[in-house]
């Protein structure tokens, strides 16, 4: 079969053009890695292989509201305003941040996102990078920044010695709730909740409504339950194959016997009105597993390809610093790849964002380390 080559800036004005970047992902790391090159001057096609919302995460803390203003080039309309006035601190619904970022990409004329594009393999020469999707498309560019997650094809090309996140032993169960599906049970909680209880963490988190509101009756609360009594059914239902994850379960692989157990540790385990959030989405069969990863980078770039975000570090979500280190890790590769404009000082410059992050973000994974040792040993 041919290799069709994509029409992108690069291609059609080969004397006269900016520097071009691909960018592998367009979830948060992706998007906010085109915002960062485009601000910095620079053509850049983002690829992802979903449609248009990649994936519904529940909550997200450690969002830096200054930080997102500054890479979105926005300032908050009024309704996230409103919500984030009486949110928790830092936190806020993970499709909230996504379609922020999605408006601005969409808004940007330096931006190309191709939805349904699905990468398989990345090269390099002297003078471009270029990816080659499923469908036999290539994407040719300066360079190309891999944002596609702690399953990263791009981490491939630039760490084969370690391509693979490994998995950290512990199962995150997750959930979304409207208020408006629980009982009147209490004071609607202020600030995110950490429990603990023998073998298990939950943190909750009080959100906005689907549409921002923060009236009492449309608002939404998300949880997190940390599970280490699980690694046999992941491995059964083949989420976790040896020390690598593979993909999160669904309601659809979960067993009825375990939504059963689940259900009867929360009433055991958690107060209200964690503990109805919880019932809900198990009797609304709306649960999700993520199998935690955990990947320490010893390289961050090779030549003209470079990683971002999960596809660069992966620390387990209890140290509440992906997103806000997949932002630096934006700006800083921006900065790089603006400094490289394009010829043969690119790849050095590469080694500029490298150096100016690694450290960083090696100690961040670290940290999330020791947590997860201590808990996913509780249940060996
Ligand atoms: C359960 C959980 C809870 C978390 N909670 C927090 C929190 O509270 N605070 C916090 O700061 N961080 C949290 N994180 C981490 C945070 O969500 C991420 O660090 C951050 O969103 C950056 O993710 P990413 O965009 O790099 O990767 P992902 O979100 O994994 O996105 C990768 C994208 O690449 C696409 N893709 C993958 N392969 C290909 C391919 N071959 N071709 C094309 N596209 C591809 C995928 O479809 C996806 O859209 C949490 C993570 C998890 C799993």
């Amino acid at each position: 079969m041919t290799t069709q080559l994509h029409d992108t800036p690069a291609a059609r004005n080969p004397d006269q053009r900016r520097t071009t970047a691909i960018v592998v992902g367009a979830s948060l790391a992706g998007l906010m890695t085109g915002l960062a090159l485009s601000r910095a001057g620079v053509d850049v096609t983002i690829l992802e292989r979903s449609g248009a919302v990649p994936r519904t995460g529940a909550a997200l803390g450690g969002v830096d509201e200054s930080l997102l203003e500054r890479i979105t080039g926005r300032k908050l309309s009024k309704t996230d305003s409103t919500a984030l006035r009486s949110v928790a601190s830092g936190v806020q619904t993970w499709s909230a941040v996504h379609a922020r970022l999605r408006t601005a990409v969409a808004a940007d004329p330096h931006i190309t996102l191709h939805p349904h594009t699905s990468v398989h393999s990345v090269s390099q020469d002297a003078d471009s990078a270029w990816v080659i999707t499923w469908d036999n498309m290539t994407f040719r560019g300066d360079v190309v920044i891999g944002a596609d997650g702690h399953r990263s094809v791009v981490r491939n090309s630039v760490s084969p010695e370690k391509p693979d996140a490994t998995f950290a032993g512990y199962v995150i169960w997750l959930g979304l709730t409207d208020e408006a599906a629980l009982a009147s049970s209490g004071r609607w909680p202020r600030d995110v909740a950490f429990l603990s209880g023998i073998d298990d963490y939950l943190l909750g988190y009080p959100l906005p409504g689907h549409d921002g509101s923060l009236a009492p009756g449309s608002r939404q609360l998300g949880w997190a339950w940390y599970d280490s009594s699980r690694n046999d059914l992941l491995r059964e239902k083949g989420s976790v194959v040896r020390n690598v994850v593979h993909h999160s379960l669904t309601s659809a692989d979960i067993p009825e016997a375990t939504f059963r157990e689940l259900a009867d540790t929360a009433n055991a385990l958690w107060p209200s009105p964690w503990r109805e959030a919880i019932l809900d989405c198990i009797e609304r069969r709306a649960v999700i597993g993520t199998p935690i990863a955990e990947y320490v980078p010893d390289k961050l770039v090779n030549g003209r390809l470079a990683l971002v975000g999960d596809a660069a570090h992966v620390p387990t979500p209890m140290t509440g610093s992906g997103f806000s280190a997949s932002l630096h890790d934006a700006e800083a590769v921006a900065a790089s790849v603006a400094a490289g404009v394009r010829g043969p000082a690119m790849a050095q410059a590469l080694r500029g964002y490298e150096r100016q992050r690694l450290n960083s973000v090696r100690s961040m994974v670290q940290s999330g380390q020791q947590f997860s040792r201590s808990f996913a040993g509780r249940a060996a």
